[in-house]
């Protein structure tokens, strides 16, 4: 089952600026500096205006459309330090794009550098490592290494790229076992703005290679990233479709059988509201249903199976399947989209959740709300996802027992109901929001201050002064930029 034509119904993307207003943000570069930066590259350069910028910095989330000032193509770290360079002597800030998953908002007037051409992967079954170069998506990543018996730290999509999701910090099926996939990076090769080449690692450059982890797009390119695979060879894993009108009763056992699970249990649910379409299966078109995700990652199977029986008795079962999985099969556990689709969305952390919060939940997107949300997700964290690595990080979130998400259509139409809704449920459970927010969930935001506010107190003024030392001239400044 996919969400995903849901996008098709819709009409026009969300566009956050018009065609006026990005021409004025749009600097004039001779025509002769963008034949030398041809010169230089071994990519594709597109200017303003030429026939395939707007392919080449397409957007997965299409309510974001992008108009740099010029788009290059990467096939390499020397490409993406040309390019940095070239920016910098044309005063550009610089954008970077690797699959679209994760746009915050145009990127008007910069230079983009897309990644999708740097597919470098190898593993090393010995090291259970696997360097990927910053095109690489998970997909491929777990396909290759479940050869091996070996799995990554992949999200609920193995659609989204590694780096971008891994800055972020990267949440996943097999967090509260092992962490965020940031915590496992062993090296970072970045082309800062001064338009060096650096590798960081615990022992090279110590204070960035802290910062870059959690800190996202705001000191540089990230051209490849080294990161642990863990020895995995199947999950007992799935999903599963409770009736809408449970949504009250299948909630509140969540919240009850939810924490007292193992580290080896990664699982969220969300109330979805799916539409009238051929594509979604007929139990539940057209409905509200509420979605079990449970990933357990332990060696017997038995015990993965007893430990979520509780819940499958928890209402009426309308779909699903939870059982035996491969590595490679993770995205049948969320059953995210995969074809590209508008979307807003935005997260907040919760640091405990109780009755009357579950109560509140239901009251403002229970199957009874007349609200434009396609999902309002809540997924259990904890474990080591609420522990420093060996190798401390920037993730922020640690403090959060609870992740919750809402997503709706990035519609024209909706544009200002969607994020008013969304906010309007996620204020409903403010009463219990843990301090921070988790960067890959944090969505729209109002600006800098807001990224910030993200990370615990001392970890912003930290990550900041290491901006201030490698990007002085804030080259790059979009994104989840602060
Ligand atoms: C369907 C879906 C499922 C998701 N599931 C999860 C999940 O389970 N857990 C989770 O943690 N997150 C999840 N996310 C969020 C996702 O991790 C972020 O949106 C992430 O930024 C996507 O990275 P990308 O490279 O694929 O996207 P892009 O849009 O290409 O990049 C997004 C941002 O990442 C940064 N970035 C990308 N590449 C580089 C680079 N080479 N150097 C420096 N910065 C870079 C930039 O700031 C860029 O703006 C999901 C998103 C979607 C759409």
């Amino acid at each position: 089952m996919s969400l995903t034509e849901r996008s098709h119904e819709l009409e026009q993307p969300v566009v956050l600026l018009d065609a006026a207003a990005v021409d004025s943000l749009v600097p004039a570069i001779p025509a002769a500096d963008v034949d030398r930066l041809r010169g230089l590259v071994h990519g594709p350069v597109y200017a303003a205006g030429d026939d395939g910028l707007a392919a080449e910095v397409a957007t997965w989330n299409v309510a974001v459309q992008h108009t740099p000032a010029i788009a290059v193509g990467a096939t390499c770290a020397a490409d993406v330090a040309a390019a940095v360079s070239w920016a910098v002597a044309h005063g550009l800030g610089v954008a970077v794009q690797a699959t679209g998953h994760g746009p915050v908002r145009n990127a008007a007037g910069s230079m983009m550098i897309t990644t999708r051409r740097m597919q470098g992967m190898v593993i090393d079954p010995e090291r259970r490592t696997v360097r990927v170069e910053a095109g690489v998506r998970w997909r491929r990543v777990m396909e290759a290494a479940a050869e091996f018996g070996l799995a990554g730290l992949c999200g609920s999509s193995s659609d989204v790229g590694v780096v971008g999701y891994t800055l972020g910090g990267g949440l996943g099926s097999l967090g509260r076992k092992h962490g965020f996939a940031a915590d496992h990076v062993r090296a970072v090769e970045i082309v800062t703005a001064d338009g060096r080449q650096r590798l960081l690692s615990a022992d090279s450059e110590p204070e960035l290679f802290w910062a870059v982890r959690g800190g996202k797009g705001n000191f540089g390119v990230v051209t490849a990233l080294e990161m642990d695979l863990v020895p995995l060879t199947g999950l007992h894993a799935g999903g599963i479709f409770f009736a809408g009108e449970d949504t009250a009763a299948v909630l509140h056992a969540f919240r009850r059988w939810s924490p007292t699970l193992p580290e080896e249990v990664s699982t969220s649910i969300a109330i979805l509201r799916l539409p009238d379409a051929e594509f979604v299966p007929p139990p539940l078109r057209g409905r509200t249903a509420v979605h079990l995700r449970y990933a357990y990652s332990g060696t017997d199977a038995d015990e993965g199976e007893r430990l979520v029986a509780p819940m499958k008795a928890a209402g009426r079962v309308l779909l699903g399947f939870i059982g035996p999985i491969r590595t490679d099969e993770t995205d049948s556990i969320h059953m995210d989209p995969v074809d590209p689709m508008p979307s807003w969305e935005k997260g907040q952390l919760l640091g405990e959740l109780t009755e009357e919060g579950i109560d509140a939940l239901v009251a403002v997107a229970g199957p009874q709300a007349q609200i434009p949300l396609i999902m309002v997700e809540l997924r259990l964290m904890g474990g080591a996802l609420a522990r420093q690595p060996r190798v401390p990080n920037a993730v922020p979130g640690r403090d959060g027992a609870w992740s919750m998400l809402v997503l709706g259509p990035g519609v024209p139409e909706l544009a200002e109901v969607v994020p008013a809704v969304g906010r309007g449920v996620l204020g409903a459970l403010a009463p219990w929001r843990a301090r921070g927010s988790m960067i890959n969930f944090l969505g729209d935001v109002s600006g800098p201050e807001e990224v910030a506010a993200a990370y615990p107190p001392g970890v912003h003024e930290r990550l900041a002064a290491v901006k201030a030392a490698v990007d002085p001239g804030r080259t790059f400044s979009f994104g989840h930029a602060f």
